[in-house]
């Protein structure tokens, strides 16, 4: 049994994801305490350059699978290609991201291998003993889980994006890349992809946004979020909220900054009549700059703030915006 962590590199439309570099130095951490190597796993059509790039994030090791039919993410295929691949190298432990794609090729591998899943993770550690504690909230974000593995390997985990920074690119790294064979009818699919396009309707993405601007209960009506949906759009920001607003159905789940919602780490977080309840911090107090504006000068987000403005926010978010506004196109 080798000791080696892996880290599936998510790449979406033949292009390596930033979440891939959150996962580098998730194990990049669990290694050097375990002195083992990392070794991350691409699957694409022609991208060997960048799957060699993985060097500089922190790689060890590559392995990199070039298919025509994987420059898109298939499944059925992947799931059935990753546990031959993870039958052969025996790794410890198999680490990916908590997105869409990665929670649904992981709960296939766990079927395929048999073996423990904990999904959705907030934080990963090691045991004395060099087994993996997976961390997650649970029961609604009520407690926090600490879940450990059986005796079954290998410990498999999908990782939150934007709970761990980035690795940090060092161009003195590289190495090369590996081509494992795979046997041909592993590439079988029952998904043919005919096409993709964005969602979202032109809308920034929470996970990718430098800048987003919040709005919280002191909006008073679902209407209002015109405030903050403009203010954001002068910044060419995403549209962020609290639970309380999403409960209320003034915008949808998927703009849930927090513990049940997104954990999001932009350079500029605008938060704007949210009192900063701890599950909202838990998703939002990594961020680079944090504006706080609300009425009540105790409220609790004001202790997380970098600038914070006691004020109405109906006088204060139209004035910023129309400020933005006048400087950006100067
Ligand atoms: C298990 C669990 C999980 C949760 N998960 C999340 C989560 O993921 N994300 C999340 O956000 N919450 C979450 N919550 C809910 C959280 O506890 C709070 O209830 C919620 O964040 C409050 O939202 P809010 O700040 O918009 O509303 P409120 O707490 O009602 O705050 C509204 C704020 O607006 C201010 N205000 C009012 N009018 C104005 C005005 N005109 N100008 C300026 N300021 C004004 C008020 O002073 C107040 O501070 C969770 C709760 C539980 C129990």
């Amino acid at each position: 049994m080798s000791d080696g962590i892996w880290i599936f590199a998510q790449q979406k439309n033949n292009k390596i994801a930033n979440v891939t570099y959150e996962l580098l130095n998730a194990a990049r951490k669990l290694a050097e305490s375990k002195s083992s190597e990392v070794t991350a796993v691409v699957f694409g059509s022609g991208i060997e350059d960048q799957a060699g790039d993985l060097f500089k994030y922190g790689a060890d090791k590559v392995l990199y699978v070039d298919h025509a039919d994987f420059a898109n993410f298939i499944d059925d295929a992947y799931a059935a290609v990753l546990a031959h691949m993870i039958d052969d190298g025996k790794p410890e432990i198999v680490i990916g991201s908590a997105t869409f794609y990665g929670k649904t090729l992981f709960s296939r591998l766990a079927a395929r291998l048999q073996s423990g899943l904990a999904a959705d993770c907030n934080g990963l550690a090691l045991r004395d003993d060099g087994s993996l504690v997976a961390t997650k909230p649970a029961f609604g974000g009520n407690v926090l889980l600490s879940i450990v593995y059986s005796d079954k390997r290998p410990q498999l985990a999908t990782l939150r994006p934007k709970v761990m920074p980035e690795a940090e690119r060092d161009d003195a790294k590289s190495g090369s890349v590996e081509k494992p064979d795979i046997p041909a009818e592993l590439f079988e699919s029952k998904i043919k992809v005919v096409g993709s396009s964005g969602g979202g309707g032109g809308e920034v993405s929470l996970n990718e946004a430098d800048v987003i601007v919040s709005g919280g209960r002191g909006l008073k009506a679902p209407e209002n979020f015109s405030l903050i949906k403009d203010l954001a759009g002068v910044l060419g920001g995403a549209v962020g909220a609290s639970r309380a607003v999403v409960d209320a159905d003034w915008i949808e789940y998927s703009h849930q900054v927090g513990q049940t919602g997104k954990t999001v780490n932009p350079k500029l977080y605008i938060a704007c009549g949210i009192s900063g309840a701890i599950q909202h911090l838990v998703g939002m107090q990594a961020s680079g700059t944090i504006v706080a504006i609300n009425r009540d000068k105790e409220a609790p987000i004001f202790k997380v703030a970098t600038y914070g403005i006691v004020g109405d926010l109906f006088d204060v978010v139209p004035a910023l915006t129309e400020k933005f506004k006048k400087e950006l196109a100067g």
